[in-house]
């Protein structure tokens, strides 16, 4: 029987909710491009409530306790006094979520010698340090397509509150002002703007297609191309590589996981060579972008805006420079947690569970490391090596 460890965020500070916004989510067949929906035996929750925080476990104890396993939920993460730490070593599966990652750095896989599976609730495994991994011989998987749409909507928003200066304009209303000069002073149309995307992949593809209506013209870059066909209906240009793309762009929107080829992928060298007031757009990981060069980057006017709802670490320290920056428009993680999201990632969590008891195949697109090397979606996007570097710096969030 395994003990399954499992870090969620903290519940909402108000309690947990007693009633939803909306009665019902909808209910979708297929992703965009046909790839099936999370397929479990059976879900303990209902689609549309709060599952990634702690009280919400992702639906999973009733499953889990019925078949005999273990479940261990907290939210205490960071530093050697947490309570992952503790539970940790006689832990055989980890799951967590990016949006509050529990790092599986080198040294914790070397104190957990049971650990056979990390499952990611959500995508992108970078939390864990996929060289030790696959050196340890422990599988990790991700819940392929669960949020992309999810994250390629919140990009468009976050594109058009830049450009358009929505959140400073709010800021007047509430503050109980009419400044429209404040406001439109800092305003323009997407409409003939360029805009590309670093990766074109379930996220950088949806981005695009969504902002074709805006005639806008349309760039990218990736490892590889598109068909023919998608590069001829959407109008795209592709660039060979990102200096190349990023000279030629109004708004940049990064979309590619974190790996050692694309960390700190946007230093201070390649945002000099972006265009004079271009605006970015990270919701893919923190670390792609260099926290200094983009806070630099925006004091200077390098960068008119910048906005996602990725950092390094998570969560941040309350100095972090992203707080204070000017012109940005930061969130906490949250593009790929909405609770539409969360339902599909709890039953794609479920049904890694469920084929790991029952010694069947994980789907091969949630596979990132299987047998000591990248696998399914982790050969195709990622390289392989380690970008858990520095992650010690989220145990600074907890101190005063
Ligand atoms: P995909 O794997 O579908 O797409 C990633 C794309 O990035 C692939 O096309 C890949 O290329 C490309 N890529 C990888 N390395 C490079 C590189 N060095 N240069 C250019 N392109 C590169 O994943 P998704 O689109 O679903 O997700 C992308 C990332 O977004 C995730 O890994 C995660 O980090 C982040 N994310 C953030 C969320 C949030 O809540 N903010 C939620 C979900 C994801 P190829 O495969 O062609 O080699």
């Amino acid at each position: 029987m395994a003990k399954v460890l499992c870090v969620l965020y903290d519940d909402p500070v108000g309690g947990y909710p007693k009633s939803y916004a909306i009665g019902t989510i909808p209910k979708l067949d297929r992703y965009p491009g046909g790839q099936a929906m999370p397929s479990p035996k059976q879900i303990d929750f209902k689609p549309g409530e709060l599952l990634g925080s702690v009280s919400g476990e992702l639906g999973l104890r009733k499953f889990l306790e019925a078949n005999g396993h273990t479940l261990v939920v907290t939210s205490d993460k960071d530093g050697d006094d947490s309570v992952f730490d503790r539970e940790l070593p006689d832990a055989e599966i980890v799951i967590s979520q990016p949006f509050w990652p529990a790092y599986l750095t080198a040294a914790r896989i070397a104190k957990a010698p049971k650990l056979k599976l990390a499952i990611t609730a959500g995508i992108g495994s970078d939390h864990v340090d996929l060289q030790a991994a696959m050196d340890r011989g422990v599988t990790v998987a991700e819940v392929t397509y669960c949020n992309s749409i999810s994250v390629a909507e919140h990009v468009v928003m976050m594109i058009l509150s830049l450009v358009r200066n929505y959140i400073p304009s709010y800021d007047w209303v509430v503050k109980g002002g009419w400044n429209i000069a404040d406001c439109v002073a800092r305003s323009y149309d997407v409409e003939g703007m360029s805009v590309g995307t670093v990766g074109a992949g379930r996220i950088g593809l949806a981005v695009l297609r969504r902002l074709k209506p805006f005639d806008v013209r349309l760039h990218y870059t990736d490892r590889h191309r598109l068909p023919a066909a998608t590069e001829q209906e959407l109008n795209l240009v592709f660039h060979p590589s990102v200096e190349a793309m990023v000279r030629i762009c109004d708004v940049v929107t990064i979309n590619t996981p974190l790996h050692p080829e694309t960390e700190h992928m946007f230093n201070d060298a390649l945002i000099a060579k972006m265009k004079r007031g271009a605006y970015l757009v990270n919701t893919a990981r923190g670390k792609i972008c260099d926290r200094d060069a983009v806070a630099r980057a925006l004091r200077d006017g390098q960068l008119a805006g910048y906005a996602g709802d990725v950092w390094f670490p998570q969560p941040p320290p309350k100095d972090h420079p992203w707080r204070s920056m000017p012109n940005h428009g930061m969130t906490p993680h949250v593009s790929g947690t909405s609770l539409s999201a969360q339902a599909r990632y709890a039953a794609g969590v479920r049904e890694i569970l469920e084929c790991w008891f029952d010694r069947k195949a994980i789907r091969n697109e949630y596979l990132i490391v299987k047998d000591g090397k990248l696998a399914g979606a982790g050969a195709h996007s990622y390289s392989a090596g380690n970008a858990t570097g520095g992650s010690e710096e989220a145990a600074k969030f907890k101190k005063k």
